[in-house]
């Protein structure tokens, strides 16, 4: 099932010209009505439950309304994503709440080089691959 705003909880990311939503949406599907300032699928048939703009929406504000085998009508599943951490809220439907927290990565934000250590760009020309700098090919 597509995602659906809270508009209550919506913020509009306090006024950006690109909301969080709109940004991670793979498929371009979150729009910002700039006169509400609330946030909504424009296009829910197109939805695939990625769940990328909920984990991303900074006021928990987009829900996913899931599948009955994996959440019953009047539960909820919600997810909410720090830079170290997701923590699950799940909500049963006879009103019982469970959270559950796992880390999402074990390196400080912004610490790794993800070319420390690879040879500096190599001859757009050559047939070898990034990582094959010094080889010969095979004559085929
Ligand atoms: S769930 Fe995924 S595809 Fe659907 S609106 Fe959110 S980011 Fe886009
Ligand atoms: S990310 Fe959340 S708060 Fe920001 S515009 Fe989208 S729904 Fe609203």
């Amino acid at each position: 099932m597509p995602t659906f705003v809270h508009t209550e909880k919506c913020d509009g990311c306090k006024g950006g010209s690109v909301t969080a939503c709109m940004y991670i949406c793979p498929n371009n599907l979150m729009k910002l009505d700039t006169n509400r300032m609330k946030a909504f699928n424009q296009e829910p048939d197109q939805c695939w439950e990625c769940q990328c703009c909920v984990k991303a929406c900074p006021q928990q504000a987009i829900e996913v309304r899931a599948y009955q085998d994996f959440v019953p009508m009047g539960g909820a599943v919600i997810p909410m994503r720090t830079d170290s951490a997701i923590m699950w809220t799940i909500k049963f439907r006879d009103g019982e709440v469970k959270r559950f927290k796992f880390p999402v990565r074990t390196t400080p934000v912004g610490s790794i080089d993800p070319y420390g250590g690879k040879p500096a760009p190599g001859d757009l020309d050559s047939n070898l691959l990034f990582t094959e700098t010094g080889k010969t090919l095979p004559t085929i």
